[in-house]
C-alpha cells in the first residue's frame, strides 16, 4: 500500500455530538474552523440537520451555530432551508443540509475481480457508480489507466459549479492469477503517486487495504458505529481484517495489519497462496466452502448457490456451511482474545456465511474465549453492502474537507473543481 493515510481519518466520525473543546492556546480563527468541520462532519453524517438541533448536539450557542452555518452555505459546502413541516410556531429553526449533489469525492476500488469507481457526493451518497472487470493477473498498477478511464468517464457528466474535495482508492491483498491460481498482492508503494500522475493538478488520493476501509465504513455509518472496538472480517477469495481499537484502525508496518487469513489454524492443512500451510483462509475462505460443498474452488458464483443450498436444506451444501462456519469460529474465538472487541462484524462473502452458519459460529464463541473477552462481544453481518468499501473510501477522501472545510471549500470556489 502506498501512503495509508489512516492515521488521520481512523476513527472519523465517532461522537461527533461531544461539546467540543479546543487545545489549550487555540487561536479563535482555529476554533472557529474547527467548529465549522464539526457543524460540517455533523451534517455529512446525519444527513439534515436543523440549527436548533446542531446547537444541542454540539454543544455551541445559537448564534454560533446560526454564524458557522451561514459561512458554510456561502462557501457551498450546504444548504440552509426552512423546513416544509414547522411543527410549533413562531420562527422554524433552519436545516442545514449537505451539498451532495456538489461536493463529492471520487472513490475506488481494487478489487479481487473487479475494478470499480464512484462519486460519492458529501453525505456519503454515490452519485455515480462504474466497474469492469479486473483480468486475472492484472497488478494494482495496472489497474491505474482502466480506473482512470472510469473516472474520466463519471467526470463527463459532472456539472461545472461541482467541487472535487479528492479521491481514495481501496486495494485488496489478495488477487488471481491468470491462471486462477489465488495469490497475495505484493506491496505496490507506487500506486497512490500513479493515481496522483493521472489526475495531476488534482486534489490527489490516498490509498488503503480493502478491508481496513470497509471496516472504517462499518464504524463511521454501520453497524458498528456505536462502538471504538471492533474488527471487520472481510471475505473476498482471501479473508482479510480492519480492526479498529480506540476508534482508530491498527495499521502495523506500513500498513500491513490485519493479514488474519493468514494465520495458522490448521498445521496439517492444505498449502496457502501465500506459500504457508494450514492459514485459516484455507479453511474460511470462499474455495473452503466451495470444496466441502464438492464444487469447483475456483467458481465464485457457486458460492450464492450453495449459500441458497444450505438454506433449503440441501444436506452437503448445509454440511460445507457448518464446517466452515465452525474453522470461523474458532478463528474468530482466538482474535477476539488478542484485541478484546465489542463487535465482530462480518462482511464480503463472509457475511452471507455467517448469516448462513451463526449458530455454529457462536457454539464455538460461546465456549472459546474468555468470558472476559465474550460476554459483551457481539456477532453481527455487516450493515452497508457491497458498496462499503466505496462508502469508506469516500470518507477518508472528504477527511481533509473535514477537518478545515473553509480551507478546501474556498479553494475550489477558486477553481479546483474537476480533476481530469
Ligand atoms: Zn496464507
Amino acid at each position: 500500500m502506498a501512503t495509508p493515510a489512516r492515521s488521520g481519518p481512523a476513527g472519523v466520525g465517532r461522537n461527533p455530538e461531544f461539546p467540543l473543546q479546543s487545545a489549550p492556546g487555540a487561536s479563535q480563527e482555529e476554533i472557529r474552523r474547527q467548529n465549522l468541520g464539526a457543524v460540517l462532519r455533523y451534517v455529512h453524517l446525519h444527513g439534515p440537520t436543523s440549527r436548533a438541533e446542531l446547537t444541542s448536539r454540539l454543544g455551541l450557542n445559537r448564534s454560533t451555530i446560526g454564524a458557522l452555518a451561514a459561512e458554510l452555505t456561502a462557501s457551498g459546502l450546504v444548504t440552509e432551508e426552512v423546513p416544509t413541516t414547522a411543527r410549533r410556531a413562531g420562527r422554524p429553526s433552519l436545516v442545514v443540509s449537505p451539498r451532495s449533489d456538489r461536493v463529492y469525492a471520487n472513490a475506488l476500488s481494487i478489487d479481487a475481480d473487479r475494478l470499480r469507481a464512484a462519486r460519492v457526493g458529501l453525505g456519503g451518497r454515490i452519485l455515480d457508480l462504474r466497474e469492469v472487470v479486473r483480468p486475472g493477473g492484472m497488478s494494482a498498477i495496472d489497474a491505474v489507466g482502466p480506473l482512470a478511464d472510469l473516472v474520466r468517464d463519471m467526470e463527463r457528466a459532472v456539472a461545472p459549479d461541482t467541487l472535487l474535495v479528492g479521491g481514495a482508492v481501496a486495494v485488496t491483498d489478495t488477487t488471481r492469477d491468470s491462471d486462477g491460481r489465488i495469490r497475495i498482492a505484493s506491496v505496490d508503494e507506487s500506486l497512490g503517486a500513479a493515481m496522483d500522475a493521472e489526475f495531476a493538478p488534482g486534489p490527489g488520493f490516498v490509498t488503503g487495504d480493502l478491508a481496513d476501509i470497509a471496516g472504517l465504513a462499518e464504524h463511521i455509518r454501520g453497524v458498528a458505529a456505536d462502538v471504538d472496538d471492533l474488527i471487520y472480517l472481510h471475505g473476498d477469495v482471501g479473508i482479510s481484517a480492519g480492526i479498529i481499537v480506540a476508534g482508530r484502525l491498527v495499521m502495523g508496518h506500513q500498513g500491513h495489519s490485519g493479514k488474519v487469513g493468514h494465520m495458522v489454524v490448521n498445521p496439517n492443512g492444505l498449502p496457502c497462496g501465500c506459500g504457508s500451510r494450514g492459514c485459516w483462509e484455507t479453511e474460511v475462505g470462499e474455495a473452503a466452502l466451495l470444496r466441502h460443498a464438492g464444487r469447483d474452488p475456483g467458481d465464485r458464483a457457486a458460492v450464492t448457490e450453495v449459500l441458497a443450498a444450505a438454506a433449503d436444506g440441501d444436506p452437503r451444501a448445509r454440511e460445507a456451511v457448518e464446517q466452515v462456519a465452525d474453522w470461523l469460529g474458532f478463528g474468530v474465538g482466538n482474535l477476539v482474545n488478542v484485541v478484546n472487541p465489542d463487535a465482530v462484524v462480518f462482511g464480503g462473502s463472509l457475511r452471507d456465511v455467517f448469516i448462513a452458519g451463526a449458530d455454529v459460529v457462536r457454539r464455538r464463541l460461546d465456549t472459546m474465549p474468555l468470558p472476559v473477552s465474550r460476554e459483551h462481544l457481539r456477532l453481527q453481518p455487516a450493515a452497508l453492502d457491497e458498496n462499503a468499501v466505496l462508502i469508506g473510501a469516500a470518507e477518508l477522501a472528504f477527511d481533509k474537507l473535514l477537518a478545515d472545510p473553509l480551507n478546501v471549500g474556498v479553494a475550489g470556489q477558486l477553481g479546483c473543481a474537476g480533476s481530469a
